[in-house]
């Protein structure tokens, strides 16, 4: 958990417990969704929520840990389409009465992942809620608590496209969503999708030119601070080695390995290896369909 106030602006990271799922990983350990991470920005009366989670037992949980915070939640902003960010949303609308607010282009991506629950998200989670995306843009992207502007900066090609961050500036706050991460595994199978590295990178440019101190990654392992300098070096530094090895390994095993000897300690090994499954397969099997290497690297 982290915490830190201005005179009237402050903000609280809620980490979720992974989704609970079946089967083991090529070095039989069980598979394990990421951690995922929920912020709750405050002022004295009011409160904005960035990424809800994906069942609707996390749902509940969350929301007993907003409730306790005693603030009225305005808004739930969704920093990108991917069901793990915003599935939940649901539940805590109905709770807290909130508004949902997405850039237009992570709007078109919820669309997108709702196509996806039946063959994808539902034939590996249970508990996921009714999902109608009723995301609403906000003018010019920005949305205010308590006087202070908040900007949904729009970043591009990341994790998946058309990404987005939450900037604070009076928190010297920039809420990342998949755009940086800290102590977990990325998910590069969008790699694949962009052919290269160079959105994603561009995407960080853009984090680190907005001047902030702290970052909340959206999966982090909760050990880890938010120092800006550190989690952008981080990223960036994860990104090079994951080009360099698919240079140098053959195969999604060898390149699995690699990046656990290299990473020992880095939680999300189960994204790792449908990251590596997906970016092999689509280089061993170029005439493939690519959505259905991506569909059958998650099963
Ligand atoms: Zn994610």
């Amino acid at each position: 958990m982290t915490s830190t106030a201005t005179r009237t602006l402050s903000y609280e990271v809620f980490i979720n417990e992974p989704a609970p799922q079946d089967g083991v990983l090529p070095n039989g350990e069980p598979k394990r969704f990421s951690p995922q991470a929920s912020t709750l920005i405050y002022g004295r009366e009011d409160a904005i929520l960035t990424d809800p989670p994906l069942t609707t037992d996390q749902a509940r949980v969350l929301g007993d840990w907003i409730a306790s915070k005693d603030r009225n939640l305005t808004d739930i902003v969704v920093t990108h389409g991917h069901g793990d960010h915003w599935f939940a949303a649901g539940p805590l609308v109905e709770r807290f009465g909130a508004r949902v607010v997405a850039s237009a282009g992570t709007i078109a991506q919820m669309h997108g992942n709702v196509a996806t629950r039946p063959l994808l998200w539902d034939r590996i989670y249970t508990g996921i809620p009714p999902t109608p995306v009723t995301a609403v843009t906000a003018p010019d992207n920005r949305v205010t608590l308590e006087g202070h502007d908040l900007a949904i900066v729009e970043v591009g090609s990341t994790d998946s496209d058309d990404t987005t961050v939450l900037h604070v500036p009076d928190l010297d706050l920039v809420v990342a969503g998949d755009v940086i991460y800290t102590g977990v595994h990325l998910y590069l199978a969008q790699i694949a999708v962009n052919g290269g590295f160079g959105p994603w990178r561009q995407a960080i440019d853009t984090v680190e030119s907005l001047r902030p101190r702290h970052i909340v990654a959206g999966h982090q392992d909760s050990r880890r601070d938010d120092d800006a300098v550190r989690t952008i070096a981080e990223t960036r530094e994860y990104l090079d080695d994951a080009e360099e090895l698919l240079d140098t390994q053959h195969g999604a095993v060898d390149f699995f390995d690699a990046k656990i000897a290299r990473y020992p300690d880095h939680l999300g090994r189960t994204i790792l290896w449908i990251g590596a499954n997906i970016l092999y397969g689509a280089r061993e099997h170029p005439d493939r369909d690519l959505r259905e290497i991506i569909v059958s690297a998650w099963l």
